[in-house]
């Protein structure tokens, strides 16, 4: 128990902190507390709002990452081919075990007894018999019957039903477009916000990403793209899907409904390897801190799930509601930040942020190679610091893959790269004018001032010189004393 007396404190946090944006978290006071106690990425997610809204929002993160001096990415999540309810104008419905209630796909307000969904083709797809469940699983219906486009049932598990949330069917074979009109629109309004990622949901084959990146192309943007996986078809073509995509997600609310809740925690760990393998961020979302959309502490269960994101190697851990609309968003980010550091404290005690698992036992690539010794440099030499000039950022994605216990700053001259790489584990990223690339010594020096990787005595390691193409690469690996 020696490790757990000395508690140490790093000065960067590794593990990233995405925060879901809505209505108890729009307005700049509120959006610069929670950068401030942590968020590195922001989520906007067009289930809800309108544009009007989310564009607001944006410009506030955009003012505020501003103010701060800090590269902040802000991805927008589309809906994807998700079933949702319609409004209750009258409030959350009220469903009792054994009541009969009615979906009809022709409304968009619902009322006692009836729930309004705009899938139209809902009747089709359900048989009687099939399970049809409400609110991330939370609430439960089973189909009597069809009646022309409306589904009559019955309640299993009751509960409160809010305004437009979601429903799944586990049962059933969804026809849903893999991008319906909804999402084009709203994919096309983000870029044109100049959002950092755009997210897509209910990944089935890597040719719904292929879809999303011809439409990004289309609008004249490189947009990165983060597939959510929350199938079970997403996991039968995962390699496919983790090398069409540029960062996934283990979206495990409806992963955990559309497949066993027991299988969830380790399709999370090997997605987690996968993604490390390809060099993708992996973002671990939701429930992450639940209970603190309504109390001001989580359970310890919560935090031992954080924890366990932390300690088996996600890039970035994710809150919704617990910001988007909960009582206390602040302290759930702080919350998060505070667990995060107590294992990255102890992880880095232990000499290794990679849970003992080398990234592959197979011949290295140039780049792999390259940034494993750069990893054992760092680890070897107690290096303060591994700087990496990247234009696209893929260097220091790569470097960061191989976990090395020093801070990874990645300089680019390009502020949407400093953005995107805002989402991935350890990286700090920072500016450098045209002037300066290129002339790595004075750029190491201006750094590590900025940073305060100057602690005499103590050495930077620079990594350079890789290119997209594989012919052009002559990496530079150079100990620099500050
Ligand atoms: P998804 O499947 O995309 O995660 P969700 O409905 O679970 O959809 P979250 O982003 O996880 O949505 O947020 C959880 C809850 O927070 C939502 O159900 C909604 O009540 C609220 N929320 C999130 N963003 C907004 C917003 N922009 N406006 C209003 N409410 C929001
Ligand atoms: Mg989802
Ligand atoms: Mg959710």
């Amino acid at each position: 128990m020696e490790l757990l007396k000395n508690r140490i404190a790093l000065r960067w946090r590794r593990t990233k902190i995405v925060a879901t944006l809505g209505p108890a978290s729009s307005d700049r006071q509120m959006i610069e507390k929670l950068l401030r106690a942590g968020v590195d990425v922001v989520r906007l997610n067009m289930s809800h709002g309108t544009h009007e809204a989310h564009r607001e929002v944006y410009a506030n993160v955009r003012a505020v990452a501003r103010k701060l001096d800090r590269h902040v990415g802000i991805f927008a999540d589309l809906c994807g081919p998700k079933i949702r309810c319609g409004k209750f104008p009258e409030g959350p419905l009220k469903l009792l075990p054994g009541e009969e209630v009615i979906i009809d796909p022709r409304l968009d307000k619902g009322g006692p007894g009836l729930i309004a969904s705009q899938y139209r083709a809902i009747a089709r797809d359900v048989r009687a018999g099939h399970r049809i469940l409400l609110d991330d699983g939370n609430l439960e219906l089973k189909a009597l019957a069809i009646e022309g486009e409306r589904v009559r049932c019955k309640v299993v598990f009751g509960g409160l039903l809010k305004d437009h949330k979601g429903i799944n069917l586990p049962d059933s074979k969804v026809s849903a477009s893999s991008l319906p009109p909804k999402d084009i629109a709203d994919a096309k309004f983000a870029i044109e916000l100049g959002v950092d990622y755009l997210a897509l949901s209910f990944v089935r084959t890597a040719k719904d990403v292929a879809g999303l990146r011809r439409l990004i192309a289309r609008a004249g943007a490189d947009t990165p793209i983060i597939a959510k996986i929350e199938t079970p078809e997403a996991m039968e073509n995962i390699d496919a899907i983790v090398q069409a995509s540029d960062a996934i997600m283990v979206a495990r609310g409806d992963l955990g409904i559309e497949m066993p809740a027991e299988q969830v925690p380790l399709i999370q760990r090997e997605l987690i390897r996968l993604g490390r393998r390809h060099n993708r961020a992996v973002i671990v979302a939701t429930q992450m801190l639940e209970s603190m959309i309504d109390h001001s502490r989580p359970t310890r269960a919560e935090v031992g799930d954080v924890a366990n994101a932390a300690l088996t190697g996600a890039d970035a851990v994710m809150l919704s509601a617990e910001t988007a609309s909960g009582k206390y968003p602040v302290r759930a980010v702080e919350m998060m930040d505070r667990v995060l550091r107590e294992v990255e404290g102890y992880q880095w005690q232990q000499g290794s942020f990679l849970a003992g698992e080398p990234v592959t036992d197979n011949e290295l690539d140039m780049r792999d190679g390259v940034a494993n010794a750069a990893a054992s440099l760092a680890h070897d030499l107690k290096l303060q610091g591994v700087i990496i000039p990247t234009q696209s950022g893929t260097t220091a994605r790569v470097i960061c893959s191989h976990r090395p216990t020093a801070p990874l700053v990645a300089v680019s001259t390009n502020e949407a790269v400093c953005r995107r790489l805002a989402l991935n584990w350890g990286i700090v990223p920072m500016t450098a004018s045209e002037a300066e690339y290129g002339k790595w010594d004075a750029l190491c020096s201006r750094i590590a001032q900025r940073c305060d990787l100057t602690r005499t005595g103590h050495n930077v390691l620079l990594v350079a010189g890789f290119s997209d193409d594989p012919k052009r690469n002559a990496p530079l690996l150079q100990i620099l004393r500050v």
